[in-house]
């Protein structure tokens, strides 16, 4: 209660910060794995974003490595590399795609980073001679993480995933930091649960009301359910869920099985969550239009067309390494209207003696990876395309092995290689860069490779040039070696055409061949930049070259 008499007059507050309305809040959380919670996050803030906000995304990964650099493809599926050279986990490429947006490595906050940051900070006598603890010290560095973003780009509303399942150990921390949140802050929870549908083809919700039971015992009460299911949400298993997890009805939205992962926010908006999430900030309620998004996909569905793309790869078995080459071919089905139907092929396979001529190919893809092992059968595959006439793009690893090729078969230089694979060789076509030498001997593997976007001049009058429509492009890497700069006059002299350069360290970032309907190699990943309604220009010319095969 205010006191009588004298008043303390109050401090005027600066502009800026401070007086903003505040951002709003949002955190998704799981009842399990598996479940689409990345998809959901997207889609929320695609909602938000066609609103007219200024919507940002986080990712919140309670794993003790510091980035996913270093994580295995098999375990962990895709790294996704950030502009600014961030190795993080696949959501955020997710969110990237579904909001036209470039992320930076403050868009992942990891429990390794966090605890690192701590551990700096109290060695550097940062909190002055205190305890330092879990709580309050860990969660005001994951409160800090977050709010600098929201801060940062001045955003409207924060769409914050947490990783992991809701009862874990692991994901403890960060949920006592966004309990904390919605304290202070506008805050709206979302979990996401599944309903399982057992023999009796009934929806079962028990497993849904025990996550949500888990989530309150922390503190937590979701304000929307969302409930993966393989069909429509019955109106009565919805109503259960409402009452059972004290969730408004009109907040338990069905996310059932739907032909492309770009359908969800239509399927959302169907169920009017756009309405929904402005009624429970208090904002103006208005509906959101994505007729264009609805378009495009749409394109796709109605196409006639189909064409066959081989992939080549080492991790063939398991596709999510490779989600971003996926999603960059879906991208083009949007913009060229027609299906491509992706062939995954194991390199070792190749090596072992299968013929790519028994599938009908209009395409081939050699996409990066790391390592030896299914090496020769991609080369296979790269001569096949070039002695052919196949439309081929390599990336990265692909790349690479296109110019081990053509030095072998082409330039005579038979022990061609890569310094990745051995040490034995008179001619390391590919070879480490002088500072990655260095990183190497003294075995310092994280983050340390050339990473992120870097920039790129295009040669006009080449493959290159007409796809990009410009000179001067930047395109994200991943990778330590590169096209020894020694071999490039013998590469030149015998047809292959250097497109594309990096000016500052005059390295080889596009190589094509001229005498070929499509023949093109990249340094760098294009796959990491597509978006749906922006495919990306070299994935695009591919593709029409692949459309001429037919
Ligand atoms: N292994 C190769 C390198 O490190 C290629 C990497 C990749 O394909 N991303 O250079």
């Amino acid at each position: 209660m205010q006191k009588h008499g004298k008043m303390k007059r109050k401090k005027m507050k600066k502009p800026g910060k401070e007086n903003r309305k505040g951002a709003n809040y949002i955190f998704i959380t799981g009842g399990m794995s598996g479940l689409g919670k990345g998809l959901v996050t997207a889609s929320t803030a695609k909602i938000l974003q066609s609103l007219g906000f200024n919507v940002t995304v986080i990712k919140i990964d309670p794993y003790l490595n510091v980035d996913a650099g270093t994580m295995s493809p098999f375990e962990h599926g895709e790294v996704f590399v950030t502009s600014d050279g961030y190795e993080s986990d696949q959501d955020l490429g997710v969110y990237e795609r579904f909001l036209n947006k470039n992320l930076t490595r403050d868009h992942n906050i990891t429990t390794g980073r966090i605890f690192w940051q701590v551990l700096q900070k109290e060695r550097a006598g940062k909190y002055l001679g205190k305890t330092v603890q879990p709580i309050p010290h860990i969660t005001n560095e994951i409160k800090g993480e977050i709010k600098k973003v929201v801060d940062e780009e001045n955003a409207d509303f924060v769409v914050v995933e947490i990783g992991g399942t809701v009862g874990d150990i692991e994901n403890a921390l960060f949920l006592e930091a966004i309990r904390q949140l919605a304290f202070t802050e506008k805050v709206k929870f979302i979990h996401v649960v599944y309903i399982p549908e057992l023999i009796l083809k009934e929806q079962k919700t028990k497993m849904a009301q025990h996550s949500v039971k888990r989530l309150r015992e922390v503190g937590i009460e979701p304000d929307f359910l969302i409930a993966r299911t393989a069909k429509p949400l019955t109106e009565e298993a919805r109503k259960k869920l409402s009452l059972f997890c004290n969730v408004k009805l009109s907040n338990v939205i069905s996310s059932h099985d739907i032909s492309d992962i770009y359908r969800l926010p239509l399927l959302f908006l169907e169920q009017d969550y756009d309405i929904l999430l402005l009624r429970e900030f208090g904002l103006p309620e208005q509906k959101a239009n994505l007729s264009s998004w609805k378009r495009a996909i749409e394109r796709k569905e109605n196409a006639k067309k189909t064409i066959n793309i081989g992939i080549v790869g080492k991790y063939s078995k398991l596709r999510d390494s490779y989600i971003s080459i996926e999603q960059a071919f879906k991208h083009c089905e949007y913009a060229l209207g027609l299906h491509i139907n992706l062939e995954w092929i194991d390199a070792e396979k190749i090596e072992n003696g299968f013929l790519l001529n028994n599938l009908s190919l209009n395409g081939i893809l050699v996409p990066g990876g790391f390592g030896e092992r299914g090496a020769e059968g991609k080369i296979k595959a790269i001569r096949y395309a070039r002695e052919n006439g196949i439309p081929f793009l390599g990336l990265c690893l692909g790349f690479q092995l296109a110019a081990i090729e053509f030095a072998r078969n082409v330039c005579g230089l038979k022990d061609a290689t890569s310094a990745e694979f051995t040490k034995k060789s008179k001619n390391f076509v590919i070879d480490v860069m002088g500072d990655q030498e260095v990183l190497l001997r003294e075995k310092k593997y994280g983050a340390t490779m050339r990473l992120g976007a870097y920039p790129c001049r295009v040669k006009k009058g080449t493959l290159a040039f007409k796809a990009y429509g410009k000179e001067q492009i930047s395109e994200r890497h991943r990778h330590r070696y590169e096209i020894n700069n020694e071999y490039r006059d013998i590469l030149e002299s015998k047809g292959m055409v250097f497109s594309g350069i990096n000016p500052e360290r005059d390295l080889v970032e596009i190589a094509e061949l001229k005498d070929h309907p499509f023949f093109m190699g990249t340094q760098f990943h294009p796959e990491l930049k597509s978006r749906p309604l922006r495919p990306h220009p070299l994935f695009c010319e591919f593709i029409k070259a692949a459309i001429r095969k037919r």
